[in-house]
């Protein structure tokens, strides 16, 4: 008998013979830094039809770990032994003893050496466990689950499932750089073109110490995710640029562009870093209608200032659907931290501002 975790994967499954052996030696890969990263010993890691077996003794740690990794599905902190029905049984009581009263047996072949169907093994160790545990057989409200899964020759049992995040192992895709503030939407664009396989890199504009305490915090919180890469970041000071901008955009009475001023330097800077370290795109956090300078026309002017493709995962999503997915990340108790406000937001920011006028305003100022 070994101590182990099973780990089930997901959209992997559904690519070619090709493109899976070529993710899973990623995803392989992946796997290792964030055991190794979380000090987390390991003998080895089975790659197995549609399963990874990870061999350790410290299987619910490794789990809590390993969920983080994209690419993931699902894991089980599992004990493997001889797929043969005697033994089964006697392990099954041992790991469902303590578990509660309500309970079902879900078993699964995935490979198909072993002789009984699952549905005869659920009929029979169900039965079994019933009696001898005076346990109560429930399908939808139970307080546990025996699970089994058959693979080769062997049987893995478990009586939990950690649900991991999905996605796509980073590394399958290229790398983009995100602009990240201080704020909720940004880090989850970050998480999300994480999720998808990107590496990630990050920029952030100082404009006040304590966004930038925020935004160190918010980078650690996302190596708890960034498997298979270090995360690279670019740290600029805003204050110059957005100081004199202010000022001579008064003098203009054009204040209610600074926004856009500031989120085109921002594009304008991460496109220089984009042409020299060879990122595809550039990542930020906008939200549609979220606040006044987000309207669809100041995006799609924004986007016209630079070349490279501006993604916006978060774009269509609800302010509490990303506050949700906020606190799973755990970057929202960071950013809902109290800080000063953007000492050079105006009252009232331009909602439809056109691409001639910015010029206009850029030559008038710059002169
Ligand atoms: P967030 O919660 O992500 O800060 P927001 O709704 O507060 O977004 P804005 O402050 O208008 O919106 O910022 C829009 C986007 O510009 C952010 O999502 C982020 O990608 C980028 N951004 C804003 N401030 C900074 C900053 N200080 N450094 C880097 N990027 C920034
Ligand atoms: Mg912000």
């Amino acid at each position: 008998m070994e101590g182990c975790v099973l780990v089930r994967y997901g959209e992997i499954a559904l690519k070619s013979d090709q493109t899976r052996k070529w993710w899973n030696k990623i995803l392989l890969n992946n796997m290792k830094d964030c055991l190794e990263k979380n000090s987390i010993p390991y003998s080895s890691i089975k790659v197995t039809l549609g399963r990874f077996i990870v061999y350790t003794d410290d299987t619910v740690k490794a789990s809590d770990a390993l969920k983080n990794v994209f690419g993931l599905a699902s894991l089980s902190p599992a004990i493997k032994i001889e797929a043969e029905f005697e033994t089964i049984k006697e392990k099954s009581l041992e790991l469902s003893r303590g578990k509660g009263k309500k309970f079902r047996v879900s078993s699964r072949r995935i490979t198909k050496e072993f002789s009984m169907t699952s549905n005869k093994v659920n009929e029979e160790l169900g039965a079994y466990l019933k009696d001898t545990l005076e346990l109560e057989v429930s399908l939808t409200e139970y307080d546990f689950e025996m699970g089994i899964e058959f693979l080769d020759d062997y049987a893995y049992l478990f009586t939990e499932r950690v649900e991991a995040y999905g996605g796509l192992p980073i590394g399958v895709q290229g790398e983009a750089i995100c602009l990240v503030s201080s704020g909720i939407d940004s880090p989850v664009a970050a998480w999300l073109l994480m999720r998808r396989g990107c590496k990630v890199d990050l920029m952030h504009f100082k404009i006040t110490e304590e966004g930038y305490q925020k935004y160190l915090k918010i980078k650690k919180m996302l190596e708890k995710f960034s498997y298979g890469y270090e995360i690279k970041e670019y740290v600029v000071d805003g204050v110059p640029y957005l100081s004199e901008t202010k000022k001579k955009l008064c003098e203009k009475g054009k204040d209610k562009w600074v926004c856009i001023f500031c989120k085109k330097r921002f594009l304008k800077e991460a496109e220089k870093l984009c042409q020299e370290k060879e990122y595809l795109a550039i990542v930020t956090g906008e939200n549609l209608g979220q606040v006044a300078s987000q309207t669809l026309k100041n995006l799609i002017l924004l986007d016209s200032s630079v070349k490279v493709p501006v993604l916006r995962p978060v774009l269509t999503y609800d302010k509490n659907e990303i506050v949700e997915m906020a606190r799973k990340i755990g970057t929202y108790e960071i950013s809902k931290e109290k800080e000063p406000k953007c000492p050079f937001t105006p009252n009232y920011p331009v909602t439809t501002g056109t691409k001639e006028e910015l010029e206009s305003i850029e030559r008038s100022i710059w002169q």
